[in-house]
């Protein structure tokens, strides 16, 4: 069985230049709630002057969990510090997200703080959310390459995940940020990996900047992985490289495990017309070559 991330609410909306309302947000996170879904990414709990798309978070969150709480789902929000996690576990989510890089120049531009740093910043939320069984989950940023400091070495993920590892995530996710990782990178990196941790508590995250999303994710599935993020329709761009593509797309993403015989639980037809409700929205086409063909023929 293979596990999907959708971060299409989350990672793909904010980096999408329309400011959504709430109840849109709201219907395509229930549209993809519908299609066999087992984890949606729904929000970040940031200030809502620093990223407007995620302004909502508390409206959106509180709708998810009256109206969705029920099923057997997850609904990770991101959390940037105590506040947002303190306001995050009062409405009742039960998993976050955690945010470090493998880049001091990323997370400098990025949060105003070495890597170093943003391990200190997260001690209290983590202290608090496993007294609270709150599970959490950490992003590595800049895996396999930085925009400002180039191709990052695996020393620097081993190191972070390492420091994640010994907080007490449940996962790392593990994200080419910048859609630069090649299939040999990949597999080396990953054999680096799983010398080290368990490879069932190591996602893979990808972006599609440079076409070789599909290709990595295959390279990783035969290291062993087999959960991976990505965004309904493809949604989300990047914002290192303008107009780029930037996570792969949840469509494409079932279509190779489809092809290679490996169970995702997912409706294709639900997420399609998910993918399509949102798409239309913001006012896109979509990025991902399945979808485009699913959409215009009704077949797989
Ligand atoms: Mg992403």
């Amino acid at each position: 069985m293979i596990k999907i991330v959708e971060v299409g609410p989350r990672d793909g909306l904010q980096n999408e230049k329309t400011i959504l309302t709430t109840d849109d947000k709201f219907q395509f996170i229930s549209m993809l709630s519908e299609s066999g879904l087992s984890s949606i990414e729904v929000t970040s709990f940031v200030k809502p002057t620093s990223i407007p798309q995620m302004g909502d978070a508390i409206e959106l969150f509180s709708k998810v969990q009256r109206d969705l709480g029920h099923k057997k789902i997850s609904f990770p929000c991101l959390v940037p510090n105590l506040q947002g996690y303190i306001t995050a576990r009062d409405l009742g989510v039960k998993e976050i997200a955690l945010f470090s890089a493998t880049s001091d120049s990323f997370t400098k531009k990025n949060v105003n703080a070495t890597v170093d740093e943003t391990f200190e910043r997260m001690k209290e939320v983590v202290e608090l959310a496993k007294k609270e069984n709150v599970l959490i989950r950490g992003y590595i940023s800049t895996a396999f390459g930085c925009p400002y400091e180039g191709k990052m070495d695996i020393s620097k993920l081993l190191k972070i995940s390492e420091k994640f590892f010994n907080l007490g995530v449940y996962e790392i996710s593990i994200g080419d940020t910048i859609g630069v990782a090649v299939p040999n990178q990949v597999r080396s990196y990953i054999k680096e990996l799983k010398t080290n941790f368990p490879i069932n508590k190591m996602a893979m995250h990808f972006h599609d900047t440079r076409g070789m999303a599909l290709t990595n994710i295959l390279v990783s599935l035969e290291e062993g992985v087999t959960t991976f993020d990505s965004s309904a329709g493809g949604l989300g761009g990047c914002p290192y490289a303008k107009g780029a593509t930037g996570n792969v797309a949840t469509e494409d993403v079932w279509y190779l495990m489809q092809s290679l015989g490996l169970e995702t639980g997912i409706s294709i037809d639900k997420l399609a017309a998910a993918s399509k409700f949102i798409l239309d929205k913001v006012n896109r086409n979509t990025e991902s070559k399945f979808l485009r063909a699913y959409l215009n023929t009704g077949k797989v």
